[in-house]
């Protein structure tokens, strides 16, 4: 089992909640594309969210991560891992 001061994906020290301080930047980026991917296609989930940002080659490591880490709290998690 981990240690609960690291970070849930690295091995860095974790800030406050389960990130440290590149992950939680990272997660913030997340949250914040979503918001406005929300705006585009109103209908959008967020797993499809993460989905289509986890296909995007643009997509940044620390964003994948987070992304990556998010998913495997859903279904789609084994979708992605089996593609
Ligand atoms: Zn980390």
């Amino acid at each position: 089992m981990k240690n609960e001061k690291t970070c849930t994906i690295c091995d860095r020290p974790r800030l406050e909640k389960s990130y440290c301080t590149f992950h939680r930047t990272a997660y913030e980026n997340l949250k914040r594309g979503f918001k406005k991917w929300k705006y585009a296609y109103v209908s959008i989930t967020y797993e499809d969210y993460l989905l289509r940002i986890l296909t995007i080659k643009e997509t940044g490591k620390w964003v994948r991560d987070v992304a990556l880490h998010q998913m495997k709290k859903t279904e789609l998690a084994a979708k992605v891992v089996s593609n």
